[in-house]
């Protein structure tokens, strides 16, 4: 057996024995998981090392070969696992390795690592979307610290976090980009306020983030004052790999499998149906482009080189993909799909808290309740970290030199 295999065999032991049931179904079925679910789960790859595949050994990384991480993450998404918290292992820790002072990261590396900090990320705001530049939260130095007033929006998770990461505006006079910079804010400080936004979809995802006189120590801005806009770019790097999605699209293909074997249509199930099979082949052979793509790129990565502009398609082609993934399954499960599933919008009175539950009769489809949300779902997924035409602007310019 070859040692990659043995490694596969390992990681899919690991997960059969220590995912909690609860929280596989929860995954299998598509339905939104609490912060506690996750944090059940993320306690159980710490304990066993396995929390951070992308970091550094020193910083608490596994150390393991592209080619292992691939296996890893291939093997968490067969086994419904759930997707980590992207925000706090793969965007805000590699700030900290790469430009966090020794003391921001000897205090918040290992906080992450106990999973005692779970963070959000405060870039947008309402006149700062795709023109980022623009972004108006102001800084002002007042002695060691800086007083933020402004707000942030679409901030995916705040209700869970316990810091964000944010761009701040720290010389209004300079040019645009060379005026920002970027801070660690506790949410519990005084003057941080939040506002919950639901979604098309009924679920609270975004909120609005507001900042009144919050008052931040200056040991808490990363990097040079001013030069915060080079360090949100250089996230970009690892950003695009992860958003190319390739495993959430793997789960998408699994379940498609399945509704193609139990959805019946005219007689016959729909996976021996000409439509189904033809949507269906052309999904998974995209799938695999863009897979082999990715692990293209994971091994320049891991060479030391740069990676150029032309990575910005595969946040493009995988984007564009889950979405035609949910198109297919809303397709196949038909007019069961519109039923709603009530339980997944958390404003609601709960049936159990005595409100008559309006959806209470069960869809014919197991996967039939979360359909269309999970589909409203990946319909922003085209917009958020840089928005398709944004995307499509930047690869004509800068690769095709159009
Ligand atoms: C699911 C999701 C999660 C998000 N999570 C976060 C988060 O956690 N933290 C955070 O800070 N932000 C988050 N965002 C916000 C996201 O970064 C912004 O929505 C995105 O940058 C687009 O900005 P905007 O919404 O202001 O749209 P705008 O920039 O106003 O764009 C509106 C439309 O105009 C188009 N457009 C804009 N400029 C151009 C151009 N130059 N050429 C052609 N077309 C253009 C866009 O493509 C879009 O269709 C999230 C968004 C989504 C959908």
């Amino acid at each position: 057996m070859s040692d990659l295999q043995a490694f596969r065999d390992e990681v899919r032991e690991f997960v059969r024995a220590q995912l909690p049931a609860r929280v596989r179904e929860k995954v299998r079925l598509g339905v939104e998981l609490d912060k506690s679910e996750h944090l059940e789960w993320l306690g159980r790859l710490r304990d066993r090392g396995w929390l951070v595949p992308n970091w550094p050994q020193r910083w608490g990384g596994p150390g393991w070969t592209p080619a292992q991480r691939a296996v890893f993450q291939e093997e968490l998404v067969l086994g419904h696992a759930p997707e980590g918290a992207g925000i706090t292992f793969e965007m805000v820790g590699p700030i900290l390795i790469h430009h966090g002072s020794p003391a921001q990261q000897q205090h918040f590396l290992p906080k992450i690592l106990a999973l005692e900090h779970w963070w959000c990320q405060g870039y947008s705001e309402p006149n700062a979307g795709s023109d980022l530049a623009s972004l108006a939260t102001r800084a002002v130095r007042d002695g060691d610290h800086y007083v933020v007033d402004g707000s942030k929006i679409w901030t995916s998770g705040a209700q869970y976090a316990d810091w964000i990461f944010c761009l701040v505006r720290t010389d209004r006079e300079a040019r645009p980009q060379q005026g920002i910079s970027v801070l660690l804010i506790d949410m519990k400080s005084p003057g941080v306020t939040l506002r919950p936004i639901i979604g098309i979809h009924g679920w609270r995802y975004f909120n609005q983030v507001f900042f009144d006189g919050v008052r931040v120590p200056v040991d808490h801005r990363v990097g040079d004052e001013n030069h915060g806009w080079s360090v949100a770019k250089s996230l970009l790097e690892h950003e695009r790999l992860n958003l190319s999605r390739v495993g959430e699209n793997r789960r998408r293909l699994a379940r498609l499998r399945a509704i193609g074997r139990e959805v019946r249509e005219a007689g016959e199930p729909l996976e021996r149906r000409a439509w189904f099979q033809r949507r269906y082949r052309e999904l998974e052979v995209r799938l695999e482009a863009l897979s082999a793509t990715v692990l293209r790129y994971r091994r320049i990565v891991e060479s030391g080189q740069g990676l150029g502009p032309e990575t910005g398609m595969l946040k493009l082609v995988g984007s564009r993909l889950i979405q035609d993934m949910e198109n297919l399954t809303v397709d196949a499960i038909g007019p069961d799909s519109v039923a709603y599933d009530a339980r997944a919008h958390r404003e609601l009175p709960s049936p159990a808290a005595g409100g008559a539950d309006p959806f209470a009769e069960a869809p014919r489809h197991e996967f039939a309740a979360t359909a269309s949300a999970r589909r409203f779902v990946t319909r922003g997924y085209t917009i958020a970290g840089g928005s398709s035409e944004v995307q499509h602007n930047v690869l004509a310019k800068q690769v095709l030199g159009l």
